[in-house]
């Protein structure tokens, strides 16, 4: 009887491969378990990490993260709760806000006038 082999499927995204030795280590380690290698984190798995940093957060902890937020984290915070993009310019109090914001998003200048 001949059985269809499939191919190996590592299951789901909990594994991944050494780039070094192919050793399969599991997604969190930081560094491979047998040569040593260190994974390094994509600016997406970053960014996936804050935001469930910040799903995480109680009220305070949040308010606390968005006092001195960068505009940057400010976005993440806002995918991170499902905000939409207008949620932002909310954030804004100052004139210079609104500025820097703009330079942040290569707006041109007195873009928030209109
Ligand atoms: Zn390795």
């Amino acid at each position: 009887m001949i059985q269809c082999l499939s191919p190996v499927v590592f299951e789901g995204p909990s594994l991944k491969e050494c780039p070094k030795c192919y050793f399969i280590n599991s997604n969190t380690a930081k560094n491979c378990k047998k040569c040593g290698f260190e994974f390094k984190k994509t600016k997406e798995e970053e960014e996936e990490e804050i935001i469930i940093q910040l799903q995480q957060m109680n009220k305070w902890q949040s308010l606390d993260f968005l006092a001195d937020a960068t505009f940057e984290e400010l976005e993440l915070y806002a995918r991170a709760k499902g905000y939409n993009k207008n949620w932002i310019k909310h954030q804004l109090k100052t004139e210079q806000d609104f500025i820097d914001y703009g330079k942040y998003k290569g707006y041109k200048n007195g873009w928030h006038k209109y």
